[in-house]
């Protein structure tokens, strides 16, 4: 990637300007304001819906499937502005375009391609993705949640078992759902990958409540749960390669949470420092920017690079978890100096003070990303084994078929 527009990206990115100069304006988030979880949704609904409607809803996707045809570039651009706006996105949008799209266009059919892409696209279908389970996380392959073949020739799946930490799932109309078909192989090769209408019956979502006073996710039950096998994406006993789809788009997709360094910088700016000047005149607060900000745009490099690899066709592999690993540390880091500039007042805040509270609430939420979506540890453990070729860790379930493993 040349990081100068070439004529046709610069032009991209004036139409891409001019139109959400014209647009988002209406649909920015109120500042330091948390809205209800039913009405973030709308408004992402909404939002969605006129990205979509304006044609830069999934702008490398295909035309034939409501996309705008364009380059990974042309995405990539799309973003950064679209960033310059505080605008509604959140799992809603996250999960189905940068998780289910992907999913259902690599490994679905036809018909999957057609039913769920342009919805998706519209804002008309918004996903969960249920995939941990109470011992199967970070070792996802370990799940037990069963699918098996009703015996009455239908050819649909019956599904029983219990999903953990689904986002949204209390909200959303579909899931991305990865089940055990087969135990009688090894733990990766007996899975299958299915999308779940969550209104089915026998579904049963119970919210969890976060230290934040959120309940952002849920508990996710199923008890003889039927679905078709038109529902099926991909190959029976294919579901760890669709799995593997959705966490490449999940983890390459982190930087594009946008960057909060410019707010920092003017709130620094803004924050007397008790001897006549402002926070940013002390030598280790303006060291603590300068290094977030060079973190953050050597992120924003290397997610490019990884980007131009996938627009090649090649696949970045491990490397897709260094991206998120850099974005998790500085998150945590840049909320943290958020908490120390704002002083005392960050720990005592008066009732009125919203901008304090969304910082606590931004500090709290800080630790989460170092977790979602693979923890760090093991992140880096596949990125010194894959990556740097270092000696893997030991696995010594992983040939042996999972109705044998203890
Ligand atoms: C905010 C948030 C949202 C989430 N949303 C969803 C969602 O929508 N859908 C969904 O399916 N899941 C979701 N998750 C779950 C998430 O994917 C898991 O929490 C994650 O994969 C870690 O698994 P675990 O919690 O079971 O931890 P564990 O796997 O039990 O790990 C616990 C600790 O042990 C360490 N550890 C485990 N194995 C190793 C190893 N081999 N080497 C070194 N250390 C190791 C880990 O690093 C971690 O520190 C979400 C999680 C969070 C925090």
């Amino acid at each position: 990637m040349d990081f100068n527009d070439s004529p046709s990206e610069a032009a991209f990115r004036a139409e891409a300007r001019a139109w959400l100069a014209a647009h988002a304006p209406a649909h920015v988030l109120p500042e330091g304001v948390r809205l209800p979880d039913t009405e973030q949704a709308e408004r992402e609904r909404v939002w969605q819906r006129t990205v979509y409607d304006g044609g830069y809803a999934g702008i490398v996707l295909p035309t034939a499937l409501g996309g705008r045809g364009g380059s990974i570039i042309d995405a990539v651009i799309w973003a950064e502005e679209e960033a310059r706006y505080n605008l509604p996105h959140g799992p809603f949008t996250t999960i189905g375009i940068g998780m289910a799209i992907p999913v259902i266009g690599k490994h679905g059919n036809g018909e999957q391609r057609a039913r769920f892409i342009e919805a998706t696209l519209k804002g008309d279908l918004t996903w969960c993705q249920l995939f941990s389970e109470p011992s199967a996380g970070s070792d996802l392959a370990n799940l037990r949640t069963k699918a098996v073949r009703a015996d009455d020739g239908s050819g649909d799946w019956i599904i029983n078992g219990q999903k953990v930490w689904s986002s949204w799932a209390h909200l959303t109309d579909w899931g991305i759902l990865v089940a055990r078909t087969d135990g009688s192989v090894p733990k990766h090769k007996g899975l299958t990958f299915f999308v779940v209408d969550m209104k089915t019956p026998g579904i049963e979502v119970r919210p969890i409540r976060q230290i934040s006073g959120a309940s952002d996710f849920n508990e996710t039950f199923f008890t003889d749960v039927r679905i078709p096998d038109a529902n099926r994406i991909g190959a029976v006993g294919e579901g760890w390669a669709c799995c593997m789809t959705v966490l490449m788009g999940e983890r390459l997709g982190t930087a594009s949470h946008g960057s909060r360094i410019g707010e920092l910088m003017d709130y620094a700016q803004a924050t007397p420092d008790g001897r006549g000047g402002t926070a940013l005149d002390q030598g280790h607060v303006r060291l603590a920017l300068a290094e977030a900000y060079a973190e953050e745009r050597a992120e924003r490099w290397f997610q490019a690079r990884l980007r131009t690899m996938v627009s090649r066709g090649e696949n970045p592999g491990a490397m897709a978890g260094m991206v998120k690993l850099a974005y998790a540390r500085r998150l945590q880091k840049t909320s943290g100096l958020a908490m120390e500039l704002r002083g005392p007042a960050a720990i005592a805040a008066a009732a009125a003070d919203a901008a304090t509270r969304d910082l606590q609430h931004d500090y709290i939420w800080s630790t989460v990303m170092r977790i979602a979506g693979g923890a760090d540890e093991v992140l880096r453990n596949q990125i010194a084994e894959r990556v740097l070729g270092m000696p893997g860790d030991i696995r010594a379930d992983k040939d042996v078929p999972f109705d044998q493993l203890r």
